[in-house]
């Protein structure tokens, strides 16, 4: 985060990207895909810029946008969401969690978060006004004691963020600790930002348990998704967010004035799109391989693995290959001198020293894999 890095101003994946340009290496840094989208998505976009589809949406987002995402939510978790009350079009899931922070918080109000966590979450808490209470998991197991997390809530505590499957632990949370959470949830009345962008992305029998499905949390949460993630588009920034009516209708008071409506067409060309995709959404089968490929190639250059239940990152522990630098200074050194771009784990923690971690994407081409571990191979 900024107050590790060494641009207080750049966030740790710009940073990342640009270094790894800057130096010709393979960026396993950012988390996007280097391989193409599905061509009927794009023959869905296409038909729709060439269509009437180029003005603003609404608000909310294009009607048949949202009827099938209440579609896709209905037949994958088999819940019920109205359309014109509980979804939210969003520019990514980026904007749905700033714009849930900004139309509930006040000021001084504190929002529990988990780390390692996303980076966006404490810059959206701060410009409202709010205070981060922080719950740290460590590596490599990432563990969470939910008495340390209830022990963590005041009565100034309004809103828990919580991500699974998680960026960057790759941990995915059971039935049990989802229950464990929304126990405190209920008893402090707390407000959820559940971002569950990597809902398709499980592994090794693990299920992924939406907010959506669970009653009691589904009252009081924001769940957010992302287009990005799971049609390998991330440069669209397009995501959802769904809520109670009541909590929509919040959210889009802010969101009018924030952004009013998100890219039209490409709202038409994804809604086209899901409206002719038959069959299950998991990306389980693309990304296992590409993470089992990343991990004998991690393993055979020295690395110790983390395990990865869900996303599309792997944490390795590198103080085998190099004991002598942090982790920011080993992913500086393996992006100029190894040609591997990755990100320090500590860059998802506010400004504790958390080992010798860092994260590399897989959601790349067998090829990009494999040149990245040909490279390591010669460190
Ligand atoms: N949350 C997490 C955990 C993420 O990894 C990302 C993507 N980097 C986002 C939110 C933001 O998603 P989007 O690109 O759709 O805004
Ligand atoms: N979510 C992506 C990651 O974790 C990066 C998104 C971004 O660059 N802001 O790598």
């Amino acid at each position: 985060n900024a107050s590790n890095g060494s641009d207080a101003a750049v966030n740790i994946f710009s940073r990342m990207s640009r270094l790894a340009t800057k130096h010709g290496a393979i960026n396993l840094a950012q988390g996007f895909p280097d391989f193409a989208c599905d061509g009927a998505l794009i023959e869905c976009a296409a038909a729709a810029l060439r269509g009437e589809n180029n003005q603003y949406a609404p608000v909310a987002g294009l009607p048949s946008l949202r009827a099938a995402i209440a579609e896709k939510i209905l037949s994958e978790m088999d819940v019920h969401v109205d359309p014109d009350q509980e979804i939210t079009v969003t520019a990514g899931a980026a904007q749905a969690i700033f714009t849930a922070i900004g139309c509930m918080l006040c000021p001084g109000d504190e929002v529990l978060i988990l780390e390692p966590a996303y980076d966006s979450y404490i810059p959206a808490i701060l410009a409202k006004g709010g205070v981060p209470r922080i719950v740290t998991l460590k590596a490599p197991d990432f563990r969470i004691n939910w008495d340390e997390v209830e022990h963590a809530v005041t009565p100034r505590t309004r809103v828990l963020i919580i991500n699974s499957p998680n960026n960057p632990s790759g941990r995915v949370l059971n039935l049990t600790e989802i229950n464990a959470l929304a126990l405190i949830a209920e008893k402090h009345d707390l407000l959820i930002i559940s971002d569950e962008v990597y809902e398709h992305i499980v592994f090794d029998g693990k299920q992924h348990h939406s907010f959506l499905q669970h009653a009691k949390l589904r009252s009081r949460s924001f769940v957010v998704f992302s287009f990005g993630k799971t049609l390998h588009v991330t440069g669209w920034k397009i995501g959802y967010c769904v809520a109670p009516p009541a909590y929509t209708r919040k959210l889009q008071a802010l969101h009018q004035y924030a952004i009013f409506s998100v890219n039209a067409p490409l709202q038409a060309g994804i809604a086209a799109y899901l409206g002719c995709h038959r069959g299950a959404w998991s990306l389980s089968d693309l990304f296992l391989p590409k993470r089992d490929r990343l991990r004998a190639g991690l393993v055979e250059n020295g690395f110790t693995l983390c395990e990865t239940q869900g996303t599309y990152f792997q944490l390795a522990e590198f103080s085998n290959v190099r004991n002598d630098l942090t982790d920011f200074e080993f992913a500086d050194w393996l992006t100029i001198s190894g040609g591997v771009a990755c990100i320090p784990l500590s860059s998802f923690y506010s400004g504790m020293d958390n080992g010798k971690y860092v994260r590399f994407c897989f959601a790349k081409k067998d090829e990009t894999i494999d040149i990245a571990l040909s490279r390591l191979r010669r460190l």
